[in-house]
């Protein structure tokens, strides 16, 4: 299968969810997958989910994470969600060439929604010089997220180093599409069709996006869950999740509603291309991807 390239139609929207790459989350940078993904997850409980799911927290020594961004052609819009993360390690930052391969040149995207301020979700902003990549785009994202990101004192309990990556990538990357940004502070259409959701506690302004067509639904969770197992153990938050009640509760709202609307869902961590159904079991759910077979 393309891992790189996945399309595919949401009523008479053309979509294309589209790598960036893939990254590496491992120790000495990362805590071991298990703690990282589920920092708080009984130890019992993890090692008896994650054995049901093939893997051993002494033997789960890496995760290899997609970034997997999303392009929807509306027919008057095209738009981009997530820029990925150019420039972080020598397998990221594709996002470019694989939209190239489908004939899209970044001058032809005109709406630009970034879900929240993390590398892999802002990246691609700009270029190795510094320079702004979507030339012709409106750049959305939700007010606190920008506030956050902007202000000198982005609070950040994490180890040293993530940090500076953190506000480096932040530095770099939103201070040039300041002229052409659009702040939302509410759940709003982005364009017709694109509606901002807030999706708070991964990041403080993290948005989610409920895109539709012809009664056709498309949850664009982006990292309110990081690993199908948060489907199962909607209460285990991971190590970067800033704020981890409001994960839970987010989470929660989002996987009802995808279960409930029986929406196509798009993880921006999950297994490429990250495009799944969500299905209820008591009061957790399951992740179903969805078959790209022929
Ligand atoms: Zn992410």
């Amino acid at each position: 299968m393309n891992t790189d390239i996945y399309r595919f139609k949401l009523g008479d929207f053309q979509c294309i969810a589209v790598s960036d790459g893939t990254h590496t989350y491992a120790p000495p940078t990362f805590p071991p997958p298990a703690i990282f993904l589920f920092a708080n997850a009984p130890r019992k409980r993890l090692e008896q989910t994650l054995r049901e799911h093939n893997l051993y927290p002494e033997q789960w020594a890496e995760w290899v994470s997609p970034y997997i961004c999303l392009v929807v052609n509306t027919g008057e819009h095209r738009v981009l969600v997530d820029t990925g993360a150019n420039g972080l390690d020598p397998n990221t930052g594709r996002l470019l060439e694989n939209l190239q391969a489908e004939r899209i040149g970044p001058e032809d995207i005109d709406t630009v929604i970034l879900t929240h301020g993390h590398p892999d979700h802002i990246g691609g902003n700009t270029d190795a010089e510094g320079k702004l990549v979507f030339p012709n785009a409106r750049f959305v994202m939700w007010k606190d997220e920008w506030d956050f990101w902007t202000s000198e004192r982005a609070e950040l309990e994490l180890d040293e180093h993530v940090r500076e990556v953190l506000l480096k990538f932040a530095r770099k990357n939103l201070p040039p599409i300041q002229g052409q940004l659009e702040l939302v502070d509410h759940e709003t259409e982005i364009v017709s069709g694109i509606r901002a959701l807030a999706a708070p506690g991964h990041t403080p302004g993290h948005m989610a996006l409920a895109i539709s067509s012809r009664g056709e639904q498309l949850l664009y969770v982006s990292d309110a869950v990081l690993h199908p197992i948060h489907l199962e153990q909607p209460e285990w938050y991971s190590a970067v999740d800033f704020a981890p009640e409001q994960v839970v509760a987010t989470r929660r709202g989002l996987l009802k509603r995808a279960a409930a609307e029986k929406a196509l869902v798009l993880a921006f961590h999950f297994p490429f291309p990250g495009l799944g159904h969500v299905s209820q079991s008591g009061d957790t759910w399951q992740w179903q991807p969805i078959s790209t077979i022929g």
